[in-house]
């Protein structure tokens, strides 16, 4: 890796791949700051439980040497989950089989954070620094932020997520809509909030997906006692740019829920009147053949380069893998020039994430389909059905 000796790579945004990326490149002694817009490592919340992929999330983390931290706060059996329809029907409970246990341990996101910026050096993450645009200077680049000096970077690497800032000065390829957009929610409190929800889960499980007309909704428990969900929901694009004034209080969002989601069971009400807000998020995924040329000083990971709806729970773990593929490649000794190693990094991630995102947008229809309850059963048995062999610690204990 000579071509990165006393060089200063800067990576924007401190989501997991961004932090991932950080910790391998530290642990080959590369110089490298996380710019992160938000103003500490406490001031958001986290959102929901990940659940990573034994090739991909987890195997990132392998190799960044953190299995034990891993251990220590991941959520054994967090990825039990009811299938319901929408009258609150139980369609199929995955208690053990896929071993999404085993396979897909689960972890939830503030506590994955934690131990990424936990794993690297003191001061390597920026806070407060938010990304608004940059101009290149000879060969240094010199990023901008919002109330805050500027960098000034040999090599940038954009992990700031699907509303990427930096990805318009590697590609004008945009993201697409999906047609699909989510409103999340998160109830502080679930026991005093949504009692018959852990009743209805009593018997280890820790997730909902519901589905019908359409409509999808995902609750699940996190280690902190609240819940958090998301219902998806077949919309025109700006519908998330308009004013939902509904949604100031806990009656607007309930009628908003009972609007969108005729037919839906009150078992789903208390999620409406307990949440504290509704963010909408519109799904995007980038187009399956997308191609640029590489840079020779600025690469993206993660969303910033593939955003996809969460309906195959891939996005974290194509994250995590670009930032170890993207390691891997920038640290061998194989490349002589940063540009080398960028264009092997893209080309294999061009590769790996059209076939992930086709994928994901392949479950994004079933979920919103009229006979989606049907579709997921039959996914899930056939999950079940291929991980018999594996025991409960047979992936977390390599
Ligand atoms: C409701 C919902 C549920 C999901 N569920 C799952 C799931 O179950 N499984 C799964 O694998 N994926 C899921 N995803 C997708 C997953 O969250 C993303 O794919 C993953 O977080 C991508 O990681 P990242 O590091 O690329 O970006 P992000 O996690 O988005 O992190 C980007 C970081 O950049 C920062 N940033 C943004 N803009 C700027 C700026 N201008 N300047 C500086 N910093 C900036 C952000 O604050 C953030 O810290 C879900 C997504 C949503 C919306």
């Amino acid at each position: 890796m000579k071509h990165l000796q006393s060089k200063q790579i800067a990576v924007i945004g401190a989501g997991p791949g961004g932090l991932t990326l950080a910790r391998l490149l530290q642990m080959h002694g590369a110089n490298v700051t996380v710019l992160e817009r938000d103003s500490s490592r406490e001031s958001r919340n986290q959102g929901a439980t990940l659940d990573l992929h034994d090739e991909s999330g987890l195997a990132a983390l392998r190799a960044a040497d953190l299995m034990d931290a891993f251990r220590e706060k991941y959520r054994p059996g967090a990825d039990s989950l009811l299938i319901m329809d929408r009258e609150a029907h139980v369609l199929h409970a995955d208690a053990s089989s896929r071993g999404l246990t085993t396979e897909r341990p689960e972890i939830d996101r503030g506590p994955l954070r934690d131990l990424l910026i936990d794993s690297l050096q003191p001061g390597t993450v920026l806070w407060d620094r938010k990304f608004e645009g940059l101009t290149e200077i000879a060969s240094r680049v010199h990023l901008h932020f919002a109330d805050q000096d500027s960098f000034v970077a040999d090599l940038v690497i954009a992990a700031d997520g699907g509303n990427s800032r930096v990805r318009s000065y590697v590609t004008t390829i945009r993201p697409v809509y999906s047609g699909v957009t989510i409103v999340e929610g998160n109830i502080a409190d679930a026991a005093s909030h949504l009692p018959h929800f852990l009743e209805r889960l009593s018997g280890g499980y820790r997730a909902i997906l519901a589905v019908g007309g359409e409509k999808s909704l995902a609750t699940g428990t996190k280690g902190d006692g609240s819940a958090a969900f998301y219902c998806g929901f077949k919309v025109p694009e700006n519908w998330s740019k308009e004013t939902h004034a509904g949604f100031a209080d806990a009656a607007g969002r309930l009628s908003w829920f009972h609007e969108t989601c005729p037919g839906w069971s009150s078992f789903f009400d208390p999620l409406f009147t307990h949440t504290n807000q509704l963010t909408p998020r519109p799904q995007y995924y980038c187009p399956f053949d997308q191609h640029w040329d590489a840079k020779p000083n600025m690469t993206l990971i993660g969303d910033a380069a593939h955003v996809m709806p969460p309906y195959a729970g891939e996005g974290v773990n194509m994250a995590m893998l670009d930032a170890l593929i993207l390691a891997t490649e920038l640290c061998s000794e194989r490349w002589t020039e940063t540009q080398s190693a960028i264009a092997a990094y893209e080309q294999e991630m061009f590769t790996r994430t059209a076939e992930v995102a086709q994928m994901t947008m392949h479950n994004t229809a079933m979920f919103h389909s009229p006979d989606a309850g049907m579709q997921l059963v039959e996914m899930f048995r056939g999950f079940a059905t291929e991980s018999q062999a594996l025991s409960a610690s047979q992936v977390l204990d390599t």
